[in-house]
């Protein structure tokens, strides 16, 4: 099982790698300073952007969220709180000025170059 907050996961890198053949200029990535160290960050129109772990937080669209069955209800409790805290953040850099986007990891795996275009649309306004 993969650490909660690493850097570099798969869908991460996917997701640059379809950003750089759009050829989108302008973002950084795991930019620390802001709440939650969004994944890509365009700064100068203040768009985050974070991809989610799908057993992390609980992704409904897609099978890889499973509760384990030991510890059943300490899975569960650390989802919702994973969710909590990402809601907490959201508001956070709202307040900041900042519109977020959140993507999970089989919205990346299945279409990378789909959420890059999505993403540099939003990034323009
Ligand atoms: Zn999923």
């Amino acid at each position: 099982m993969q650490s909660n907050r690493s850097t570099d996961t798969q869908p991460e890198v996917a997701l640059r790698k379809a950003l750089r053949e759009l050829h989108a200029t302008g973002y950084r990535k795991n930019l620390r300073g802001l709440p939650g160290t969004p994944d890509i960050v365009f700064t100068h129109t203040r768009l985050a952007v974070f991809v989610h772990g799908c057993f992390w937080h609980g992704c409904r669209f897609c099978s890889s969220y499973r509760v384990p069955k030991t510890n059943e209800e300490f899975w569960r409790e650390k989802v919702r709180r994973n969710q909590a805290r990402h809601q907490q953040r959201l508001e956070a850099l709202e307040a900041m000025g900042y519109r977020s986007l959140t993507f999970w990891e089989c919205q990346l795996k299945a279409d990378p170059t789909a959420i890059a275009r999505l993403i540099v649309a939003a990034s323009k306004r």
